[in-house]
């Protein structure tokens, strides 16, 4: 039944779906090596690189601020904006917004469960497969998806630590439109993972403390343990395989802030062994990431070549068009 609805007409979803995992997903306790000992042969180390916000990036710090008082350059009206979260008085894109946006777009890309979903969603009969880790078999050991193995679960700690991005320069004012209130989920399966398109934002009456486009913030993610194929997986997620893609970030997704671009400069490998028999600390690699990684990635089949496809589409940088700053 197709209700009328008052008001202007809709304009089209700023997003768009990946399809979920089908079939069973990999989780095995064989594979299971957490951060708890040292493991010869893999991969322990950070990566290094630069996110480049594109359009403005809104992480709320959740109250509201004097316009004057946190926005130096700032003059006249508004005098209250939503305040940007700060770590000691510097604005930062927190680890937490970085990890979850990279786990999202993980959990695209591989055959994970899905840990978060909205309250009324309903996983149907087929997809009972995507009930979030832990899962127990007869022998008590806990069974946990590639994503859960990256980046941590109930009884299981991540091994992936993303820090703070910290923002040096001054922030602006941004006047976003109001966001339409959240909708119930309709009956039935999830139809895919939700991705919001970029886009040239749109303007309206909500002023916002942002980063301004053009920002940049030091990425550091550390690693422990991980097999070669497993940073290749982290890599295509932070959008360094091919076709490359950019992720977004913070709030106001719906109406085009928070796109940004990463960019990894170097891998930095650790030797563990040698730091733990030593007084002084072993010389750490530092190369540029090596295509071998991504590569592994793919042959090993731990990125699903169809919605690595299907997400870098959604994610285009740059696309056309205007974010809407109406319903939708
Ligand atoms: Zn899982």
């Amino acid at each position: 039944m197709a209700a009328t609805r008052p008001g202007p007409p809709r304009a089209p979803k700023p997003f768009g779906y990946v399809p979920l995992a089908t079939g069973p997903l990999d989780r095995a306790t064989r594979r299971l090596q957490g951060h708890e000992r040292y493991a010869p042969g893999r991969l322990t180390g950070h990566l290094e690189g630069v996110i480049e916000a594109l359009t403005p990036v809104h992480v709320g710090a959740g109250r509201l601020e004097r316009a004057a008082r946190v926005v130096p350059t700032h003059e006249g009206t508004p005098a209250l904006v939503h305040a940007h979260l700060r770590v000691a008085g510097v604005p930062v894109l927190p680890g937490s917004v970085l990890k979850g946006a990279v786990r999202g777009a993980v959990e695209a890309l591989t055959d994970s469960c899905l840990g978060v979903r909205g309250r009324l969603t309903v996983l149907a009969g087929t997809q009972a497969e995507l009930e979030p880790c832990p899962r127990r078999n007869r022998a008590r050991d806990e069974l946990y998806c590639l994503a859960c193995r990256l980046f941590g679960a109930l009884g299981y700690e991540a091994r992936l630590r993303f820090l703070d991005a910290r923002w040096e320069g001054t922030t602006q004012v941004h006047r976003a439109p109001m966001l339409p209130p959240a909708r119930l989920v309709r009956p039935g399966a999830p139809p895919g993972r939700r991705f919001y398109q970029h886009g040239a934002p749109a303007e309206g009456p909500v002023p916002l403390e942002v980063c301004p486009a053009g920002a940049r913030f030091p990425l550091r993610i550390d690693f422990v343990n991980l097999e070669p194929a497993e940073l290749g997986v982290l890599l295509v997620a932070l959008g360094q395989g091919e076709p490359a893609f950019c992720l977004k970030l913070g709030g106001y997704k719906p109406v085009c802030l928070g796109s940004v671009r990463m960019d990894i400069r170097a891998v930095v490998l650790d030797d563990p062994r040698q730091r733990a028999l030593g007084y002084e600390p072993a010389a750490a690699g530092s190369a540029p990431p090596d295509t071998a990684y991504v590569a592994a990635a793919l042959e090993q089949r731990l990125v699903d070549r169809a919605r690595l496809e299907r997400l870098a589409e959604l994610l285009r940088y740059p696309r056309e068009g205007t974010c809407p700053a109406g319903p939708y």
